[in-house]
């Protein structure tokens, strides 16, 4: 029977580290598999948890140019070398000792276990250490070195899929997976986020449709900031299900960027865990219903390291695992112990944040009708209009 899922993990992937005081603290790996570890979740023949070797240059070079590949090992030996041009030794991704190996063990990570879900090995898969989604085909961007996401897409292309589905709800624009399927009709690549008028990377609006080959098959659903649950679920639901849905994937591809949460340092959405694992949950659904489960589950960005990306992502791997956890579970006495100890906070008590009814949130469906007077209205609307009809779907009633 195959494997429930197919995780990614070892100690060893805490060296993604930039250093003391950058926000991508290595902490919030750490935690979330310590978490994971205290449900059970690594253990069972029904999980596989597996740390694979760096993805060799001639893998990475399939979507990254070899020059950059060259700089990023540079940089990896010598992180005071002079590589500013590929985006490395810079504010938000400084260089450092071994960053090469870490980045390609990372992207190695998720096109394996996108290769084990496509050959039936696993039925679900996810890395959480992944979801790398700012990397750019020649230069480092946005604290990501090498695009997993995207490593994984070429994987599946090459090995006979032919229509993949990515679907990115961090709150910062899929900018260098979008980027790299821009004018490729094989992948339709979403990106629900806060408006690149406010947040980084500064791109992702309704109008930017995919290349002349490829006209609809990049979608943006940007938001305006301080969106919460109710409106981030309307809008989730009005765009990507009926998109995913008529575009029929033969495997989805997703990436759960916890940065959409209320108290994160970086972004300004309003969004509980609750709402993420509504999220997670509907992708998973969306999986078996259209592609037979076949779901590869990211990670992505998430600055409140200690309080939000472990609960966020632990439920990622439970959903994968057929084992899902109600968000009024307490979260384990230990883990909490633990984190009180090393860094002196005390963590939420709850694996939810208490801002839903056993894990349902009340939100007003699309079909309740359109408000033009209210700022999400209007983003869902302009989303639908630019995609919709480009898929022969109707932005009003579909
Ligand atoms: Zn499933
Ligand atoms: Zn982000």
């Amino acid at each position: 029977m195959a494997t429930q899922a197919h995780v990614i993990w070892d100690d060893g992937f805490t060296g993604y580290n930039f250093g003391l005081g950058h926000p991508m603290s290595p902490v919030r790996l750490d935690l979330t598999a310590r978490l994971c570890r205290e449900f059970g979740l690594f253990e069972g023949s029904d999980v596989q948890v597996d740390a694979p070797e760096a993805a060799t240059d001639e893998v990475l070079a399939r979507i990254h140019d070899e020059a950059y590949i060259a700089a990023v090992r540079k940089a990896s030996l010598d992180p005071s070398a002079p590589l500013e041009q590929f985006g490395l030794g810079t504010e938000d991704d400084p260089a450092f000792v071994g960053m090469h190996e870490i980045s390609a063990r990372i992207a190695e990570g998720s096109r394996l276990v996108a290769e084990s879900v496509w050959t039936g090995s696993a039925q679900h898969g996810v890395n959480f250490t992944g979801g790398l989604h700012h990397a750019m085909p020649d230069r480092a961007s946005g604290f990501c070195i090498y695009n997993d996401a995207a490593l994984a897409i070429d994987w599946l292309l090459d090995n006979g899929a032919k229509r993949v589905v990515y679907v990115d709800v961090d709150a910062h624009h899929g900018d260098g997976v979008e980027k790299m399927f821009w004018n490729d009709p094989r992948v339709l690549t979403i990106s629900v986020h806060e408006t690149g008028a406010v947040l980084f990377p500064g791109t992702g609006f309704p109008r930017d449709l995919g290349g002349p080959d490829a006209e609809g098959y990049a979608v943006n659903l940007p938001l305006p900031p301080g969106v919460g649950d109710g409106a981030w679920l309307r809008a989730f639901d009005a765009v990507v299900p009926a998109l995913v849905r008529s575009f029929e994937p033969d495997i989805m591809v997703t990436q759960h960027g916890a940065d959409s949460h209320f108290t994160d340092p970086l972004a300004h959405l309003s969004i509980s865990v609750d709402a993420q694992v509504i999220v997670a949950q509907t992708l998973h659904d969306l999986s078996h219903e259209l592609c037979g489960g076949r779901w590869v589950a990211l990670g992505g960005g998430g600055y409140e390291v200690v309080g939000v990306v472990p609960r966020s992502w632990t439920h990622l791997v439970a959903i994968a695992a057929h084992r899902d956890i109600s968000v009024e579970t307490e979260v384990p006495q230990r883990w909490l112990e633990d984190v009180a100890e090393r860094f002196g906070v005390q963590a939420p008590p709850n694996m939810g944040d208490g801002t839903s009814e056993r894990g349902r949130i009340w939100w007003r469906s699309w079909e309740s009708g359109y408000d033009p007077e209210t700022a999400i209205d209007r983003a869902i609307m302009a989303a639908r209009e630019a995609s919709f009809p480009l898929h022969g779907l109707d932005h009003w009633f579909d």
